[in-house]
């Protein structure tokens, strides 16, 4: 390596900017072929950079936002749920709900796709500037107890209502007593009209009162959940089951 080579890759270094070292030959290399100027050959260096950085932060973000799984809206087979309208959520990926604060919500049998659609516009939403969580409805439930037993409940909800977007997973796989209710009531009426939320749950809202202890708090959290929000109603067959029924050839 020549010496310059090595006083540049040692200037990357100290500039704390070391991705461009394996990036800067390619870079000089096609400004040399594409005959480009020092400033063009320079701001192009400078977008790499650009790029490695925001790369780094929606990596950051994701980690942060603690999904399950990594699924995206690609990779979801809208075919095999012909009642879904695909339009709609591809709209949705455009991020303007985040913006209206507004909710979606997606209800359904288990399987059917939930919590696959709420990651992958989780995923959406980290690539833009906006801040995630993702959580079960058990064990946010759980999380908003121990902070309101310990006297922490207040940090805890300001915590959550400075996301722009929580996702609260199934809802309804456990009972949720009067207390439970009333914290998820505060948690809702905090973010009410001020961030979204997207919320999975295997029972329409009808049947809610099967869920909660007290269906007076049930019905003021779905009014205020509903106010603003996109709800889909996934009736179609469990993906899980159908790759089971192909494996048996049924
Ligand atoms: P739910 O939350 O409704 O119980 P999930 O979203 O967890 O269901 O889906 C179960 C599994 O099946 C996941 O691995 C998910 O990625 C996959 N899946 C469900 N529906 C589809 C679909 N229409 N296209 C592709 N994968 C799907
Ligand atoms: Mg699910």
């Amino acid at each position: 390596m020549s010496d310059i080579n090595k006083r540049l890759e040692k200037q990357f270094v100290q500039l704390q900017i070391k991705g461009l070292i394996g990036v800067y030959k390619t870079v000089l290399d096609n400004a040399i072929n594409n005959k480009l100027n020092y400033l063009e050959f320079l701001s192009i260096l400078l977008e790499e950079e650009i790029l490695r950085k925001q790369d780094g932060s929606i990596k950051a973000k994701i980690a942060k936002a603690k999904f399950p799984f990594i699924k995206t809206i690609e990779a979801f087979d809208f075919s095999y749920q012909p009642g879904l309208n695909q339009q709609q959520i591809l709209r949705l990926s455009s991020l303007e709900f985040i913006e209206k604060k507004e909710n979606i919500i997606f209800l359904g049998n288990p399987g059917v796709g939930k919590t696959h659609l709420a990651v992958g516009l989780g995923l959406k939403t980290c690539s833009s500037k906006y801040r995630v969580a993702f959580i079960t409805a058990a064990n946010l439930l759980e999380e908003l107890q121990i902070a309101f037993r310990g006297g922490m409940l207040t940090d805890r909800l300001l915590y959550y209502s400075r996301l722009n977007l929580l996702i609260i997973d199934e809802v309804g796989y456990m009972p949720i007593n009067k207390e439970q209710a009333n914290l998820l009531f505060q948690l809702i009426s905090m973010r009410y009209e001020k961030g979204s939320i997207i919320l999975t749950s295997n029972y329409n809202f009808d049947d809610w009162n099967k869920v909660f202890d007290d269906s007076v708090v049930a019905s003021a959290i779905i009014d205020r959940l509903i106010h603003h929000a996109h709800i889909f109603y996934i009736n179609g067959t469990s993906y899980r089951l159908k790759n089971k029924l192909a494996k048996n050839n049924i």
